[in-house]
């Protein structure tokens, strides 16, 4: 007999851990508190329920990253995408579903499988001393009395509550002729030179125009259960710090102290937009300080105004939302595990992805590691050329931690943390199309290439 895994929290991420579980003859008990208990976003008790759009986004795997993802996961036998193209519904180049039918189908899947135990019950406190392996996929809504259990092993800095997140631009995108690499006072930091930060600077009458478009801005509204929350002077949308005063901004995030020019050596810009390395490969870079809750076409127009991005391409956009997740790359090993408490395995949207279709793929590699675990196997992980492989080094490791201040912030799959390719692609005779979009096909193949060569190695006996 082998014994079971637990799996707390039966959302995307933990539906598929449970399912990947049973398909590889493990037992799993999924604990799920709903309907007994709600969270402020679930309207069901239905496992894998979406609280928002019924849209899993592009599906096209040839230049789109999440329909990559798709085509990963229906190739690694995912219920998920399963249960998601048996009730898709016409949207385009879209993966959209029947909500109900989506989840009902994932219930009765998981409800009816010999291996799997669904029990409708909250884990209120850190789970039994006598469950040796657990896979905790509670999400961004996680019950308090769990997250609190959870900040008690990792340290309350480590666990945060809102997403703050700031736009990331492909490094490719910036204008180097108009900017430039500097630290400010040319300080080099723990993990870096003195050249770590591409500026962008702005003049008066830039700045004054900047200001005038963010606070002219349309701007998403907080929900009700959002807006009750205490986190809000700790990190001020810059939009709302425009609003408190003109120079705000000026002597806050865009303040021009400690860099110069070299491209206008003795003028001083009167601001200066700051951005931060943020993947390891050194592909995508965020603005620093830019948290911002204007609606995404309006932070793509004025963000563009800044000069050096006037051709940005951002791989994220800027936003504020509750969310409750790890400092991932710091807590957790290359297999999702906690490292200081390696009973507990940590998948979906709570290990710092963000989006459905990512929280359902970490909750398949979660559920394959602990099944191999369990089963005495040894997995390695996916390539980080593949679309699972590069989300799980996004959430392990793959992210720069070198600041003081936790700067680690959930991300939906993007083609910006895949390595590069050892060459530019050609295109083909007589295709039609960009070097950008020969670039993502070549990505892609390069990946599903990878990806069947790492399902088909499977398992190795650990004892090997
Ligand atoms: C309001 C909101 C809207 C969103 N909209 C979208 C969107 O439109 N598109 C998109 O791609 N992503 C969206 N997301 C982001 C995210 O992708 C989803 O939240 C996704 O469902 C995350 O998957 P998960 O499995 O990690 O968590 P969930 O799907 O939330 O699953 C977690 C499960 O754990 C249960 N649970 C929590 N605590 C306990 C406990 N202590 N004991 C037992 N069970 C527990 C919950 O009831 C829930 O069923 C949204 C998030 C929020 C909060």
């Amino acid at each position: 007999m082998v014994k079971e895994v637990h799996v707390i929290g039966g959302g995307l991420a933990g539906s598929e851990a449970a399912w990947q579980l049973a398909m590889a003859g493990v037992p799993a008990v999924l604990h799920e508190m709903r309907p007994l208990r709600k969270t402020e976003a679930h309207q069901t008790g239905a496992l894998a329920e979406l609280v928002c759009s019924n849209s899993f986004r592009s599906d096209d795997w040839t230049s789109n990253a999440v329909g990559l993802l798709h085509e990963e996961m229906r190739r690694a036998g995912s219920l998920v995408l399963d249960a998601g193209d048996q009730h898709k519904l016409p949207a385009g180049g879209a993966l959209a579903v029947d909500r109900d039918g989506f989840a009902g189908e994932v219930t009765r899947r998981l409800e009816g499988h010999p291996l799997v135990h669904v029990a409708r019950e909250e884990i209120d406190g850190l789970p039994p001393a006598d469950w040796d392996s657990v896979i905790v996929a509670t999400g961004p809504l996680t019950s308090p009395s769990l997250a609190k259990a959870i900040q008690s092993l990792t340290g309350e800095a480590e666990l945060a509550f809102f997403d703050a997140i700031a736009p990331i631009v492909h490094r490719e995108t910036i204008d180097m002729s108009v900017c430039w690499l500097q630290s400010r006072y040319d300080k080099a930091g723990p993990g870096g030179g003195s050249a770590d930060y591409i500026n962008c600077p702005l003049d008066q009458a830039q700045y004054d125009a900047f200001i005038d478009a963010l606070i002219a801005g349309e701007k998403t509204a907080f929900k009700e259960w959002e807006a009750s929350t205490p986190y809000f002077e700790g990190c001020l949308p810059i939009e709302v710090m425009a609003e408190r005063g003109r120079e705000t901004l000026a002597h806050g995030p865009m303040k021009p102290v400690g860099l110069s020019n070299p491209h206008r050596p003795g003028v001083r810009p009167h601001a200066i937009v700051q951005l931060r390395q943020d993947n390891a490969l050194g592909t995508l870079w965020n603005m620093v300080g830019f948290q911002t809750k204007l609606k995404h076409a309006e932070q793509v127009r004025i963000f563009r105004t800044i000069p050096g991005l006037e051709q940005a391409e951002f791989a994220r956009l800027g936003g504020l939302h509750r969310n409750t997740f790890l400092n991932s790359p710091v807590l957790l090993d290359a297999s999702l595990r906690l490292k200081a408490h390696q009973r507990l395995r940590f998948a979906g949207q709570i290990t710092g992805v963000e989006g459905y279709v990512e929280s359902a793929g970490i909750g398949l590699l979660a559920g394959r590691f602990a099944a191999a675990e369990r089963l005495g196997e040894s997995l390695s992980p996916p390539p980080p050329t593949t679309a699972l492989g590069a989300l799980l080094a996004h959430i392990t490791g793959g992210h720069l931690s070198n600041e003081a201040v936790r700067s680690f912030q959930p991300m939906n799959v993007n083609f910006g943390l895949f390595p590069p390719l050892a060459a530019q692609p050609k295109r083909a005779k007589g295709e039609r199309g960009s070097r950008t979009l020969a670039r993502k096909h070549a990505l892609a193949s390069r990946a599903l290439a990878d990806l069947d060569r790492w399902l088909k190695r499977g398992t190795s006996i650990a004892a090997e």
